[in-house]
């Protein structure tokens, strides 16, 4: 029998990075998912800059990787120049960026999208909820309306609409609805959930003017080929997966750009008061760049190919809201612009985002049973951030269908975790993008175990196919393996292995150490040890060999760190009901009191990282709890 063609166990709006995430988890979870969005042509597009990864990002799409996502496989179809960045640093802090040919990701996220078993495309706007008073248990959502009347019915549904809710474009003195260049705002559905008691407030973000490449001088800007060894980003991937390389390039703006910018300021709808959102703190305008570091006499800007076939670059670090006479006299300033030809403007876009603390950590909103926010309409900022809420909340609202428990990483497992716990107990009033010291455990949250922390649980949740996990089990087993081998060879001043080891290696054995000790020493490393006949064979596989060496080397921070999350957890776990009697609690403040009531936390260790708790106010809130039991 035919499927009903209206109704479905899981809808999403958006096919941007979050509802695309969000549409093939919930699809892997066995749910039969509707994606919903504007343009089958505009899925898996990037509004911004064609670049995938960074610090504090790779390590998000390495952890989507690892629970079975899809933006990792992407990035390796459609990475043309790549690079490792912070590689002379500690592990915890090394990331790998890609800059994409902008084509190549789209069509293959929308490959995966439409190959995906049990998932069901759609174009169409929707411009409103069905929500349901659902008796005792509150409001709860049952499906969506499109714009031309069609009405789809599911018990969950995922939003994901990025900037598009009530969007703004402003280019200098002009502005005008739109949800991105090119695109319709989302006008009539943000009006309809500003009716509902969700907290709305306005944020903003930017893109630089696009320029002809053909018209720029590289013969004055410093070339910047890819990093050799060149990084993959999926675990499941490889070399042979990425399309041709080329190189992005590195140039500056000048005293007189700077002039420019300053004469027109009042023309900029940033300055002008005519932009109420607050921006991207970290990725801020050039017109922001050049008021708030105004001692600097030059910015960089990082001149990067928007794909292998087309011809425009885009200017990295000249996002722009000034009027189009302006951005046209500032880009000409830049050295080897001179005769550059703008292909697009720059422009800033302001859109509603919602409160993050009316979520679950499931992402489900706290007010409308079986309703899931993800992406930038939650405060965050970046492909990498929205994609990772997806994934989680696409899980989620299949698990919801399902009647499963929800799931959601700890804080000590992923970025993924730190980002959601941020958001739902913090809140953002400023766009939010991930960085590597938002994490408190960041040793542990390493790039290159993604797969170890994740894969199992991805597994079990039933994201993460056979091949994968095959390809996981035997790199997991083989680090196993590896490490108790090293841990059972045993040098000493008096055996041939520790004379060999003095001898070729150059150090001073005064007592019996495993290879698996040497291999903590800062001087040594896993090749050197290895090169050794007393210590060899090395693995293969280099991901297996530098598993095993960082390992081995932070041991010791690593097994502290362990410790630590230990006893965290003890509370970390506490649930607390969501109708808890805060004002019960003898001895909490009135303004701790409050804080409680409106983040409403789902358990102590998120009650704890609400700005301004107090250990003392935590102390009494365990002893209520365990007296209520
Ligand atoms: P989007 O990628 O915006 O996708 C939303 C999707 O929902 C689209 O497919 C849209 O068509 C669809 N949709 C919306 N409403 C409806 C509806 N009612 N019915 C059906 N479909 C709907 N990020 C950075 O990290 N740094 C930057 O500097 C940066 N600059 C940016 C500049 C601009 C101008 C813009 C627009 C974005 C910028 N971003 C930047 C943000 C980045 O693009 C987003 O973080 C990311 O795309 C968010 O992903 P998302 O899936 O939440 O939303």
């Amino acid at each position: 029998m035919a499927q009903d063609f209206h109704s479905f166990d899981v809808i999403v709006i958006g096919g941007g990075h979050a509802g695309t995430e969000a549409a093939l988890a919930s699809a892997r979870s066995g749910a039969r998912t509707l994606l919903l969005t504007h343009s089958i042509e505009t899925i898996g597009a990037m509004s911004c800059n064609p670049a995938i990864g960074g610090i504090g990002k790779g390590h998000l799409v390495r952890e989507i990787d690892a629970l079975g996502g899809v933006m990792a496989r992407a990035a390796d179809a459609a990475g043309i120049q790549w690079r490792r960045l912070n590689a002379s640093k500690g592990p915890a802090v090394r990331a790998t960026r890609c800059q994409a040919d902008r084509s190549l990701y789209r069509s293959f996220i929308r490959r995966a999208v439409e190959s995906q078993p049990g998932l069901t495309l759609f174009q169409a706007a929707v411009d409103d909820l069905l929500i349901e008073s659902d008796g005792s248990h509150g409001d709860a959502v049952r499906g969506v309306v499109t714009q031309s009347g069609l009405r789809f019915r599911a018990p969950a549904v995922v939003l994901t609409a990025g900037t598009f809710l009530a969007g703004r474009i402003h280019v200098g003195e002009t502005q005008y609805a739109a949800g991105r260049a090119g695109d319709p705002p989302a006008t009539t559905l943000a009006a309809k959930l500003r009716e509902r008691p969700f907290v709305v407030d306005r944020l903003k973000t930017g893109t630089p003017p696009r320029i002809d490449g053909r018209t720029l001088d590289y013969s004055v800007m410093t070339e910047q080929p890819g990093d050799d060894p060149r990084p993959v980003f999926s675990f499941v991937g490889s070399h042979a997966d990425h399309p041709a390389q080329v190189s992005c390039w590195i140039t500056h703006t000048s005293e007189r750009t700077h002039d420019i910018i300053r004469a027109a300021l009042h023309r900029s709808p940033m300055y002008s008061g005519q932009i109420e959102g607050t921006g991207p703190r970290y990725c801020p305008s050039i017109e922001d760049k050049v008021v708030r570091f105004a001692e600097k006499a030059s910015h960089q800007i990082f001149v990067e190919p928007e794909g292998l076939d087309v011809a425009e670059i885009y200017p990295n670090g000249i996002s722009t809201s000034l009027p189009f006479d302006v951005q046209l006299e500032l880009v000409r300033s830049i050295a080897g612009f001179a005769d550059a030809h703008i292909t697009r403007a720059g422009y800033a876009i302001e859109y509603d985002y919602f409160d993050p603390r009316g979520l679950k950590s499931s992402l489900e909103t706290k007010s409308v049973q079986g309703l899931f926010f993800a992406g930038q309409i939650n405060g965050t900022t970046g492909y990498e951030e929205a994609a990772a809420q997806g994934l989680v909340a696409g899980l989620n609202a299949a698990r919801h269908v399902q009647e499963q428990p929800a799931w959601s990483p700890r804080r000590d497992q992923a970025y993924i975790g730190v980002l959601i716990d941020d958001l739902v107990t913090q809140g953002t009033n400023e766009p939010y993008r991930m960085f590597t010291s938002r994490a408190e455990y960041r040793l542990q949250l390493r790039e290159d175990n993604a797969d170890l922390r994740l894969t199992q649980v991805g597994r079990e949740l039933g994201l993460v196919d056979d091949a994968r996990w095959d390809l996981f089990a035997r790199k997991r087993d083989a680090v196993a393996a590896e490490t108790a081998r090293l841990g059972a060879l045993w040098a000493s001043p008096n055996n041939s292995a520790g004379r060999e080891a003095a001898a070729t290696l150059g150090i001073e054995l005064s007592r019996e150490n495993s290879a698996l000790d040497l291999l903590r020493r800062p001087e040594l490393d896993y090749a050197r040890l290895t090169s050794l006949p007393a210590f060899a064979p090395a693995v293969e596989d280099a991901a297996v060999a530098e598993q095993v060496e960082i390992e081995a080397k932070y041991s010791g921070y690593l097994e502290r760190q362990r410790a630590e999350i230990a006893r965290q957890q003890r509370n970390e776990d506490t649930a607390i009901a969501q109708d808890f009697p805060y004002g019960a609690v003898h001895g909490l403040s009135a303004e701790l009191r409050q804080k409680l009531e409106s983040v409403r936390p789902e358990t102590v260790g998120q009650a704890q990282r609400i700005p301004g708790m107090t250990p003392a106010a935590i102390s009494l809130l365990l002893v209520h709890l365990a007296r209520a039991k």
